[in-house]
């Protein structure tokens, strides 16, 4: 099975894309944790997309596609993956598709995270607070101005991905405001859609 979660910052996307991964056994693909991985490791794709990603603006298209090309290329990708984050750019969604196809695959399912614009601020400030209570370090993204910067480059560059994979037929809304438990209830239900059919 391979499906995109796609959202705004904040909707969602990482915790129920971990779900998925352990209720079906395929590995969860977040450009965002593999570009944070490569920024901590000083690596060139990281030293590229440091100060871009703590600005919260997005890492160029062909920096991002290089890397889901070789991640999925990976020997746990055969059954299947989950996509967080990525596409998150119109020539991105293209690339995959691209991709995809040259590998004589398909995407089954994009499932769009509906959430209001008004709690996506109060969200992530409660995640950045768990986080710090927690003892854990807080992303250099989840900032007050960082934040305004994604919620922009989310409406810019990626909204237009609904209408995109609206007219592929492949797009699924849930209500992303919902207690996580039945959000996930409701992707359940899309993925057992998708398995009946
Ligand atoms: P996330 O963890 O998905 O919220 O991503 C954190 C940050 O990583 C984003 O704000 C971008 O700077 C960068 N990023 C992650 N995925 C992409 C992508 N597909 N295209 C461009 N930038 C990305």
């Amino acid at each position: 099975m391979k499906l995109i979660l796609l959202g705004p910052p904040g909707a969602g996307k990482g915790t129920q894309s971990q779900l998925i991964s352990e209720k079906c056994g395929i590995p969860q693909l977040s450009t965002g944790d593999m570009l944070r991985a490569a920024v901590k490791a000083g690596s060139p794709v990281g030293l590229k997309a440091k100060a871009i990603m703590a600005a919260g603006g997005l890492v160029p298209d062909d920096v991002v596609v290089g890397i889901i090309a070789e991640r999925i290329a990976e020997p746990d990708c055969k059954k299947g993956f989950i996509l967080d984050g990525f596409p998150r750019t119109l020539p991105q969604a293209a690339s995959l598709d691209q991709l995809l196809k040259s590998k004589g695959l398909h995407l089954d399912t994009v499932i769009e995270l509906k959430v209001d614009d008004t709690i996506l601020a109060s969200r992530i400030e409660k995640r950045a607070s768990e986080t710090l209570a927690a003892g854990g370090t807080v992303r250099a993204d989840d900032n007050a101005d960082a934040l305004k910067t994604r919620l922009m480059a989310y409406y810019r560059e990626t909204s237009p991905l609904t209408g995109y994979y609206f007219a592929h037929g492949l797009l699924k809304a849930v209500d992303g405001m919902a207690p996580i438990a039945d959000v996930t209830r409701q992707i359940d239900d899309v993925l057992g859609l998708i398995r009946a059919g």
